[in-house]
């Protein structure tokens, strides 16, 4: 261990890898085991991203080192793709940054924001990244509570002026991970005149965006007016385009913010494969069809989730968007009880809602990350443990 630094050592565990440990032992008995853990669509890319990659790879020109900020072509696609879907003008020179994934770009963004030992105001239950990048960072992390009473938004009230104060930043989370609750521009208003009040940068992570359903459409953070003084947004293609392993994504907002993401980051990658940048262009160019195909996919296995879900007496909310059930687990149960009891008798993963911090106690995750046949199996598992 004396070769390794005091924040790799002291980095908070990573209990997905638990979980697969038990997996994997289970397998080995010879156990059929659902994952309902993973956070990552189990659908392919469409094939008319393929098709772009399988061209643009081959291209001498764009095997080169990409402009360290992503293609002018990207930042155009990104910039236009705000203007058609949310009326918001941004600047493709000045207020938009390729990341290669939202994940990098949540590591990044602490590091380009926060000095040492400053604070961030972290959604608990939430995205178990963030508080691993304010970790990084050497800042402190401090939870704001996400309750069923409040609907799983910010409650700014509860959140003290010498907290709100003494912070640097403020991360939302909108559709949400792990609890699945979605917003209304009002409470992005509301959050843009709060980071205003106290001086801090407000950042929404939106990898789901454009997983909705019921007609609801997901407001961006840069909708609210004046919202670049103080606010940028995370996009991400792994969850709308199935391109989790592509890792692309962008930042969109506040220019200082982008102008020190790029010196940030200038000096540690060299943005994204150019053919992966134009492909995703093509993606967020085009007419959104795969996109509402695989929401009706999503959809489909939550009703039928859902519906046992609650005739088994679990209580769960009908989500708008991501593709996550969050259900409370039964009364005199733990998450961590729970979601074990799920695996040893029903051979079910699922995440305890403690994996994403003390205010998802009380709760599981489940990823609705596998066909519909596989449900109906769950489904039937299910049934046969909660009678016991
Ligand atoms: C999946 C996920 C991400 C990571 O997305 P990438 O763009 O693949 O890095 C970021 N935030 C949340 C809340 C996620 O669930």
């Amino acid at each position: 261990m004396v070769f390794i630094s005091d924040i790799v050592r002291q980095m908070p565990a990573y209990l997905f890898s638990q979980i697969q440990r038990k997996k994997a032992q289970l397998e080995k008995q010879g156990v059929d085991v659902i994952d309902l853990g993973i956070g990552a669509p189990d659908l392919p890319t469409p094939e008319f991203i393929c098709d772009v990659l399988d061209k643009e790879a081959r291209i001498a020109a764009n095997q080169r080192y990409s402009n360290y900020q992503g293609i002018a072509e990207y930042r155009k696609a990104v910039a236009d793709f705000y203007m058609k879907h949310y009326g918001v003008e941004v600047d493709p020179e000045t207020e938009v940054i390729a990341l290669i994934g939202s994940k990098e770009g949540i590591a990044h963004l602490i590091q380009a924001v926060l000095n040492p030992g400053d604070k961030v105001l972290l959604p608990d239950p939430g995205y178990p990244v963030y508080q691993s990048s304010v970790h990084i960072a050497g800042g402190e992390g401090v939870p704001y509570t996400l309750s069923s009473e409040f609907e799983y938004k910010p409650d700014f009230k509860q959140i003290s002026d010498v907290t709100a104060k003494s912070a640097k930043l403020m991360l939302l989370n909108y559709p949400n991970n792990p609890t699945s609750a979605t917003v209304e521009l009002e409470t992005f208003k509301e959050a843009v005149d709060f980071a205003r009040k106290h001086n801090l940068v407000v950042a929404n992570d939106a990898a789901y965006s454009l997983v909705t359903f019921k007609g609801y459409k997901a407001p961006s953070i840069l909708q609210v007016p004046g919202a670049k003084d103080c606010a940028v947004e995370i996009g991400s293609l792994s969850k709308s385009f199935n391109m989790a392993g592509w890792r692309i994504g962008y930042m969109a907002g506040n220019k200082e913010i982008i102008q020190a993401m790029l010196t940030l980051k200038s000096n540690v990658d060299s943005s994204q494969f150019i053919a992966i940048q134009k492909a995703a262009a093509a993606a967020l160019k085009s007419d959104f069809r795969s996109v509402e195909a695989n929401n009706e996919i999503y959809y489909e296995r939550l009703q039928k989730l859902h519906h046992v879900l609650t005739e088994l007496g679990l209580e769960v909310q009908e989500p708008k968007g991501t593709f996550f059930v969050w259900a409370k687990v039964p009364t005199g149960t733990s998450s961590q009880e729970f979601a074990n009891k799920l695996l040893e008798e029903a051979g079910i993963i699922v995440t305890p809602g403690t994996a994403f911090g003390q205010g998802g106690e009380g709760y599981i995750r489940i990823a609705l990350t596998v066909p519909v046949k596989r449900l109906d199996e769950v489904n039937n598992r299910l049934r046969k443990v909660m009678d016991k």
